[in-house]
């Protein structure tokens, strides 16, 4: 079969966020009965935001059914930085809390940094303190961005342990995806390119990569003619679009890669629902542990 004829692997990123959840409940079950102790997340959401409200309620569902506590704090749309900082500060002095998240964006009168950086690096199970961005880049034990953190962990279940010399291509420079799943990426030896909106020459850049990584917001960008034949490619946009086929104002999620081209290239690929988003709630949950047993001295799993 040529190369234009293959049909990528497809990465089902959603059974391996229940597998993933599976084993966390387990190891939270050993640390409850060898330790008697529960860890616990606690997310911050502040206004009204209809997607925040979904992604939070989801947090909640999955961390409780892994048997961890789950503590979820509302704060009106009107809440000043103050008000934010000291249930921060109060969350951070709380013993039964090991993971602490505040559900981004913040309203304009909130500064996200202030906020982000007054979490305890501890405790900082996103990952976005300052404190953790500096760990991860000079290699030290960091709290690693959940969703960057899943885009590796997809990559190595396809592609083996050993990443090093892969010609990893990242494109977008986020604080949130693009730059630590570079940042990442490279401290598995890849040799990373990271694109972004002032690359030049983009489809031959993403055509050298053995790892094409794709952080934008534009839906179907990078087309299969993109891709290098055989490469893993993996799909981090969410972008909804009109879906006239089902149904007036019907709208459909696409991811940054335009999936059908793709697939006849690509050596695997993740779908747009269902390939990195489902990681990001099983990283953070698995995150949550990690901190509860650097936290409470215990070995981590
Ligand atoms: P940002 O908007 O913060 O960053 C987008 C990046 O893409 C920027 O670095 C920008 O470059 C780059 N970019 C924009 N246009 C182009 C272009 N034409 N060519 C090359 N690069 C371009 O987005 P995020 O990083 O927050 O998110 C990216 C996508 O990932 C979104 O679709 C988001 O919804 C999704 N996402 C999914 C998550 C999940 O699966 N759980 C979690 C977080 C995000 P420049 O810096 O030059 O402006």
């Amino acid at each position: 079969m040529s190369d234009v004829q293959r049909v990528a692997k497809k990465i089902d990123g959603k059974a391996f966020a229940e597998n993933m959840r599976r084993r966390i409940a387990v190891q939270v079950e050993k640390i409850k009965s060898s330790h008697g102790i529960t860890p616990g997340l606690a997310v911050i959401l502040v206004g009204e935001d209809p997607a925040s409200q979904v992604y939070v309620r989801n947090k909640g569902k999955q961390t409780a059914e892994c048997g961890m506590t789950s503590l979820e704090f509302k704060m009106p749309a009107t809440a000043t930085e103050e008000e934010v900082l000291a249930k921060v500060e109060k969350l951070n002095n709380d013993s039964d809390v090991h993971g602490i998240l505040v559900q981004l964006p913040l309203p304009d009168q909130i500064n996200e940094a202030h906020v982000i950086n007054a979490i305890s690096p501890d405790k900082d199970v996103d990952g976005f303190h300052v404190i953790n961005t500096g760990r991860l880049a000079t290699g030290q034990k960091a709290m690693v961005p959940c969703t960057p953190a899943g885009c590796v962990v997809l990559i190595k279940d396809v592609l083996g342990n050993d990443l090093s010399g892969l010609k990893a291509v990242v494109i977008g420079r986020s604080n949130i995806v693009g730059k630590p799943v570079a940042q990442l990426l490279l401290n598995e030896n890849c040799t990373v390119t990271q694109a972004h909106s002032r690359t030049k020459n983009l489809p031959d850049e993403c055509r050298a990569a053995d790892i094409l990584v794709a952080a934008v917001g534009r839906p179907n960008m990078i087309e299969g003619d993109w891709v290098k034949p055989g490469a893993c490619v993996i799909d981090v946009g969410i972008n909804r679009i009109a879906a006239p086929e089902r149904g007036e104002g019907k709208m459909r999620l696409v991811g940054d890669v335009d999936y059908e081209s793709a697939c006849q290239v690509a050596g695997s690929i993740t779908p747009v629902p269902g390939g990195v988003g489902p990681m990001t709630i099983a990283m953070l949950l698995a995150a949550t542990v990690t901190a509860c047993c650097r936290i409470e001295g215990l070995v981590e799993p």
